[in-house]
């Protein structure tokens, strides 16, 4: 017998060799219906795997991460199933579940493939879906495994079976088809019964550019038809909501193939946009205590060969800018850090100086292939409200107290109500991993706890998850479809201080190594905007978005008063633009409305004389006459609400 732990720490008994499924059926035949894999020590298997020894268990459904992980990787596997019976030669490389479905690499040889097949390539899976095939785990020793693809002629998984060890291959087989594969897999296919093959891209062999380029096929598949139809809409609402296409009609920013692919062009009002946010974030930082500074965007390579970034970065990304000097080479800056911690030495600091804040607007660079770039969220020039506070390990709970403050100050203001944080600690069994004293890191790891609790930070922690040079807090949120993102992050840092050979002079008179701390609340503008976009389909707070307001004059015969109007509006700080153009007042109000600039200032005789506008809200509709000051007054008033403390 062996001791099956459940997650109610409950400890059962049950045969050697019991699967996770049996022991579902044990619990209830509701439960038993419902798992798709089982995590065993903190490890999915498949549900069907015989468990030989004590363990930890916890059953998956589709309301877990790992359950749909299983489920749509499986569906993977049964796309492959038809494309092989419908495209037969067909080569296979990697086909992973992601966030929202999966998608399988695949060499179809000379034929192109669009999204026209793939209502036969739907049809043919959920057919073989229908007849319940069972996946089939087998180990398999490996020269028999390079036998059966060298047969088969797919080179992709010739080359993914070299990498692995003998001992450690496992084969899949669901109805017709073998996998190369780690697994785990649902119990058999008859789980999957709604199936949408979403769209193609190209994509390089292990993302290589110079290897042969295989042609991905997205999908995503549910347990039930309703829950499909309801995602579809999601996708439309989705599309509907896209940054690309609301700042190419807001006219927010663009691109262009010949300053480059990946580097974003900040149209006018994009960039008053976007000095809103870094205003208002100085402001907070200023009171924060921050200090400002500014660097260059190169630097010369030892810079970053001292912070390790060129070793992570100089193959990978931009390549070292030479100079008429022999052997002397300068690297595009790929991270703010290095910079800063030169600022921090540029002269001696004392226990009293701590906790210096250095932040920037910093731009960077970072290669990435053509094939990631999207839009604002992946580009390969970006510039992050850096800041790095150099700080006693004493203060690092304070300072992370204050970053928090400033991430929620900036939700607040922009309406981001729904957020988890999540806490990356080190892997405890493998310490050896990590720089930085056992001291400092118990330290940390407590504080950041203590904080999260003090704060009321509905948080998840994730062991083993945080990077090698310290503990960091991340916020994801959840945007107004329920999608998630990871905006800002806070990281500590006993890595560069030692690189840097960074000291401050304590109260023993000895010198000592300050713990950095990186933060940035938004992440980078590029990817905030981007974000912010989709989250507010355009509609931004009244403080942030570009025109407040537009006047419309009826006739030609009252833009002497629209103007009036305006330089008013401009005077009291308001944003506004007038729709000079010979239209009528219902197609202004109509476009204007597809702006979605915020209040339409309708004029005409009556306004003239009666010093008022005639108000109309986006989305809303009528409001009826204002006073001019009382509009103004109101507009004011809402800023400051959306604004609170900040204003
Ligand atoms: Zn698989
Ligand atoms: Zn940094």
């Amino acid at each position: 017998m062996i001791n099956i732990i459940l997650p109610d720490n409950s400890v059962r008994q049950y045969p050697e060799g019991i699967t996770g499924m049996e022991i579902a059926k044990s619990i209830s035949e509701g439960l038993a219906h419902n798992v798709l894999s089982v995590l065993v020590n903190d490890e999915v298997w498949d549900a069907t795997r015989p468990i030989r020894t004590d363990a930890k268990i916890r059953l998956l459904t589709w309301n877990d991460e790992e359950g749909k992980g299983t489920f749509w990787h499986s569906s993977a596997h049964l796309m492959a199933e038809a494309i092989e019976l419908l495209y037969p030669g067909a080569k296979f490389g990697i086909g992973p579940h992601i966030e929202n479905g999966f998608y399988y690499d695949i060499d179809f040889g000379d034929k192109a493939i669009s999204s026209e097949d793939f209502p036969k390539i739907e049809a043919k899976m959920q057919e073989l879906a229908k007849e319940n095939q069972v996946f089939v785990r087998k180990e398999v020793p490996k020269a028999e495994a390079l036998d059966y693809f060298t047969k088969k002629n797919d080179e992709y998984k010739i080359e993914l079976l070299q990498d692995l060890e003998d001992g450690q291959i496992t084969f899949y087989e669901s109805g017709h088809f073998t996998d190369l594969c780690r697994g785990p897999h649902l119990p058999d296919t008859s789980a999957i019964k709604a199936v949408k093959l979403l769209n193609t891209a190209g994509a390089y062999w292990r993302g290589d550019e110079t290897r042969h380029q295989l042609t991905r096929i997205y999908g995503v598949t549910f347990p039930k038809q309703k829950e499909l139809t309801d995602y579809l809409a999601l996708l439309e609402e989705a599309k509907k909501r896209d940054h690309r296409k609301i700042g190419k009609e807001m006219e927010l920013f663009t691109f262009s193939q010949k300053v480059g692919l990946g580097l974003p062009l900040w149209l006018p009002k994009g960039a008053l946009l976007r000095e809103r946010l870094e205003m208002f974030l100085k402001k907070v930082q200023k009171k924060a205590g921050y200090q400002q500074v500014i660097c260059p965007h190169i630097g010369n390579v030892e810079l970053y060969k001292t912070s390790g970034h060129f070793q992570k970065y100089g193959e990978s990304s931009f390549h070292p800018i030479t100079t008429p000097v022999p052997g002397e080479e300068f690297f595009l800056k790929p991270m703010n850090c290095p910079h800063h911690c030169e600022i921090y030495s540029y002269k001696p600091r004392s226990y009293k100086d701590l906790p210096v804040r250095i932040a920037e607007f910093g731009t960077v660079y970072r290669y990435e292939q053509s094939g990631e770039l999207h839009g604002l969220t992946r580009v390969r020039g970006f510039t992050q409200d850096d800041a790095h506070i150099f700080c006693t390990p004493e203060q690092v709970k304070d300072e992370f107290k204050g970053v928090i403050d400033i991430v929620m100050l900036i939700f607040k203001a922009l309406d981001f109500k729904d957020f988890v944080t999540q806490i990356s600690f080190r892997d405890k069994n493998n310490k050896e991993k990590y720089i930085g004293t056992d001291e400092n890191w118990e330290k940390a790891e407590k504080d950041i706890l203590e904080v999260a609790q003090e704060r009321n930070l509905n948080y998840v922690i994730a062991p083993g998850e945080a990077a090698f040079y310290g503990p960091k807090m991340d916020f994801m949120v959840k945007d107004a479809l329920g999608r998630k993102w990871q905006l800002g992050t806070i990281q500590v840092d006993y890595n560069l201080p030692d690189r840097f050979e960074l000291e401050y002079i304590g109260s023993d008179n000895q010198k000592h190594r300050p713990v950095m701390i990186h933060r940035a609340p938004f992440g980078s503008m590029e990817r905030f905007v981007a974000v912010l976009i989709e989250h507010t389909a355009g509609q931004f707070p009244l403080w942030l978005t570009p025109d407040q307001a537009i006047i419309l004059p009826i006739s030609e015969k009252y833009s002497n008063y629209a103007e009036k109007v305006l330089q008013f509006l401009n005077n009291s700080d308001i944003r506004a633009q007038i729709d000079n153009r010979n239209e009528k007042a219902g197609k202004k109000i109509r476009d204007a409305e597809l702006a979605k600039i915020p209040f339409m200032l309708v004029v005409g005789e009556r306004e003239e004389t009666d010093g008022t506008v005639s108000v109309r809200k986006h989305g809303q509709g009528d409001l009826g006459p204002q006073k001019l000051e009382d509009f103004a007054r109101f507009i004011t008033g809402e800023v400051a609400k959306e604004l609170g403390e900040i204003n």
